[in-house]
Formats: C-alpha cells, sequence, structure tokens
C-alpha cells in the first residue's frame, strides 16, 4: 500500500540522518507520480504526503485541477521555454532548470504574474552525454547571472545520476554535487546551510541523504513500477 511505503521511506529518511548526523527536518520526501492517476496521489496526500514532483508539464496540469490545493508541486523533468508560462504561478519549485535562457523565461512570465519562482539548476554532475543539466564549469557563471534575475530565487541544485546496480557507487556523483554548491553558494553566503540539493532517488535516496541531499525524489518504490506503455 502507498501509505505503507510512505512510511517505511520516512522511516530509511530517518535512519539515514542519524546515521550521518542530519536533522530529519532537513530532508523533505517528494514523492514523484509521474504516470500515477490522480487517485494514488490522493492516497498517498491522505497518508499525508504533500511534495509531489511530475515530470512533464501537461500531465501536471491536468493533475493540478484534481486535487487539493495545498499540494506543493514540483517540476523534476525537462522544461520547453515555450511551457514556462503554463507552470510560473502553479508550481512550487522547478528542479529542472539547465540554461540561462530558460531561468531568463521564468523570470519574465514570474514578473508578469507577479510572483517569485523558486528555481534549481540541474547538473550533469557525471557528465553523460545523454543527461540535461549544465556543466560543472558552467555553474559558476550561470549563478552569477541568475542572481541578478529579480523574479526568480535560487535556491540550490539538483542531479540526475547514471543508473546504476549497486546503489552505493553513486555517492561519489552525490559528494561532487554537495562540493560543488558549497564552492558557489560557499562564497556567496556566510553559511551554506540554506542551500537546497534534489538528489536520490527510489535506489539510492538513502545515499544521497548521507551525502547532503535536502530533497529527495522517490516514485517507483511508492507508487509502484511505472508502466509507459498506458500513455
Ligand atoms: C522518475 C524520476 C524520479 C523517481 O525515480 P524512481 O526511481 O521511480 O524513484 C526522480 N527524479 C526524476 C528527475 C525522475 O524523472
Amino acid at each position: 500500500m502507498i501509505k505503507d511505503n510512505i512510511e517505511y521511506v520516512q522511516s530509511e529518511m530517518k535512519k539515514a540522518c542519524e546515521k550521518s548526523n542530519r536533522d530529519i527536518n532537513d530532508v523533505k520526501l517528494i514523492c514523484v507520480s509521474k504516470t500515477k492517476p490522480v487517485s494514488d496521489i490522493q492516497e498517498a496526500y491522505d497518508a499525508g504526503a504533500r511534495d509531489f514532483g511530475e515530470n512533464k508539464v501537461q500531465e501536471l496540469m491536468d493533475k493540478i485541477d484534481k486535487l487539493p490545493d495545498d499540494i506543493r508541486w514540483h517540476l523534476i523533468g525537462h522544461l520547453q521555454t515555450n511551457k514556462v508560462k503554463y507552470v510560473v504561478g502553479k508550481v512550487f519549485m522547478i528542479h529542472s532548470v539547465d540554461s540561462l535562457k530558460l531561468a531568463a523565461a521564468i523570470d519574465k512570465e514570474s514578473e508578469k504574474k507577479n510572483v517569485i519562482t523558486d528555481i534549481l539548476l540541474e547538473v550533469n554532475i557525471s557528465g553523460e552525454e545523454s543527461k540535461f543539466g549544465l556543466k560543472p564549469e558552467k555553474l559558476s557563471e550561470v549563478v552569477s547571472e541568475i542572481e541578478k534575475l529579480e523574479h526568480v530565487n535560487l535556491k540550490g541544485f539538483m542531479t540526475v545520476p547514471p543508473i546504476i546496480n549497486d546503489s552505493s557507487d553513486n555517492s561519489v556523483y552525490f559528494k561532487r554535487l554537495k562540493d560543488l554548491s558549497v564552492d558557489i553558494m560557499g562564497k556567496k553566503t556566510d553559511n551554506n546551510c540554506g542551500i537546497e540539493l534534489s538528489m536520490g532517488m527510489s535506489d539510492d535516496y538513502r545515499t544521497a541523504i548521507e551525502c547532503g541531499a535536502t530533497y529527495v525524489r522517490v516514485g517507483s518504490f511508492i507508487f509502484g513500477a511505472r508502466d509507459y506503455s498506458k500513455l
């Protein structure tokens, strides 16, 4: 059951926090509900979940109106500039900003709607060709430019590491993102406690927490395997 799965993940998150001397309140669970029906999301909501992650703008828009208003929607999939207008003002945070151009479009739309949009920059930390995200060496420059934008609030970074069999292996990527975030944001703030790091999925959220994740994005473990053939 979805409720049991959420409770299990939360207890594992707590253990990972204890192991790494972290406060559980600093780590939030995002239930990734892509491809799953509204009824599953409602079930998770009834079990207390409020943060949900979706990949596709159209799917997100279809779901938002059918579910309670106090859900915090996280857009975690690739966002095209021409779809920015649909999500600004509707989502709690955009995790997948991967260019200055996209950040500027979000800024412009946010100004139009008189809101400030929280964003994360997606970093291609493993350097895989197939992955979205900024190259680590570009990050510092893009961060400086984004900080000039008045209607986006850069909260931190997100990454999707390679799919591997032994989940503990991704710790090298998680640690790299943590170090990079401290390097870049640490220079700009007196302390870097406020930096959000969105990393870790069903197979590696424990490892990600031990490496400093503040958001973990767990889908298939909570809702079951996804069936893409029905879409
Ligand atoms: C699908 C997805 C997840 C969840 O993955 P699971 O392995 O099902 O937990 C997390 N993050 C992103 C960006 C995703 O696309």
